[in-house]
């Protein structure tokens, strides 16, 4: 298997980071004459730790690893750029993944001109690691994986990511975005056993803090050094850096608990409607349901004043609408106006 660093970019490799003012010295100080910032103080006059570490700190001890081991994003989709730069030669290199999934791997490969290949999940949206593994060539440097995954809902088979993420020799993104929903089956406790895995958790789904944009990637040290080199050093800013760490002290459990119990009166209702013809398993806090009419559906909930995510387009997504669970209220009257049609 090769090395973390036999899969890096040269030039990634050779990168001499931008280093910030307050690299030099990080002692106590009293006045700071170094960064040309204004020093009349009105709250935000300072720039933001770039290498934030007390929110590394905080982050590592709720998640059980090392802060060496955590990246903090300006949201995830910041690392999923980031692992395109690092990793693939553009041009040059690709990346796989498998359809239906989120489609910020694919726009992102896009941006950085990486080829990149496609593999339907099976029936019932499974996931088997050896189709992934035969669309890799030696130019394949990224794997995406998403579990739950969006927009089908499920959690992939960990068995068949465990046998993907060991016999794929590029680095494996499993992104684990919906996680909190089911927390036991996260891989980030067993992160030490695979050398080129990367996993990617947000704070905008069940922490609630969507606005303040902040994405998590979980690797190496060797992984987030590199990472980190290529990010903007102050990625985070600090309204968002203090607002976290204020948050981080009540964890998402409740939110959880509460959407969860939604979710599942949405799978007992949704499947009583004459318009629906298929509700699919979900462990996450949105529902992948299919309708006869679709584009239909969706202007009638447009109407009612109920938007939703329309799917359809998606390999293995015919007629599927992508529904989010809302407050009781607000699946009340999604609920309701989907028994009009
Ligand atoms: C919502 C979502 C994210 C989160 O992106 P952020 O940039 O952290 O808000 C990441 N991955 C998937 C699959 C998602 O659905």
């Amino acid at each position: 298997m090769p090395e973390i660093k036999d899969l890096v970019r040269e030039n990634i490799q050779a990168l001499a980071p931008y280093s910030t003012a307050r690299d030099d010295y990080d002692g106590p100080v009293g006045i700071q004459l170094d960064a040309n910032e204004n020093p009349f103080e009105n709250g935000y006059n300072r720039y933001p730790d770039p290498h934030q570490k007390e929110l590394k700190k905080l982050i590592a001890r709720i998640k059980g690893v090392t802060p060496e081991s955590v990246f903090i994003g300006n949201g995830s989709d910041e690392a999923i750029d980031l692992v395109y730069r690092v990793f693939c030669e553009p041009g040059r290199d690709n990346a796989v993944a498998i359809t239906p999934t989120y489609s910020m791997y694919r726009v992102a490969a896009a941006v950085n001109d990486v080829e990149f290949r496609e593999v339907p999940l099976s029936e019932h949206f499974g996931f088997n690691a050896s189709g992934l593994l035969e669309a890799a060539d030696d130019r394949t440097k990224l794997a995406f994986l998403c579990s739950p995954n969006n927009p089908t809902g499920n959690l992939l088979d960990p068995d068949e990511v465990e046998r993907f993420v060991r016999a794929f020799e590029g680095i494996t993104v499993l992104d684990e975005a919906y996680i909190d929903f089911a927390p036991e089956s996260s891989f980030l406790p067993r992160l030490a056993e695979f050398p080129r895995l990367v996993i990617l958790q947000t704070l905008s789904k069940a922490w609630g803090l969507a606005g303040l944009r902040l994405g998590l990637a979980f690797a190496s040290p060797e992984i987030v050094g590199y990472l980190s080199n290529v990010k903007y050093p102050y990625n985070i800013n600090c309204v968002t850096q203090e607002i976290v760490a204020r948050h981080l002290t009540k964890g998402p459990e409740e939110a959880v608990r509460r959407l969860v119990k939604e979710r599942s009166r949405l799978l007992e209702l949704l499947p009583t409607l004459p318009v629906v013809r298929e509700v699919y398993p979900t462990d996450a806090n949105f529902v992948l349901v299919q309708v006869d009419d679709p584009g239909e559906v969706y202007r009638r909930l447009v109407e009612g004043g109920v938007i939703v995510r329309d799917r359809s387009s998606l390999p293995g997504c015919a007629g599927c609408l992508r529904i989010t669970v809302g407050t009781p209220a607000e699946n009340e009257r999604l609920i309701q106006l989907l028994g009009q049609i």
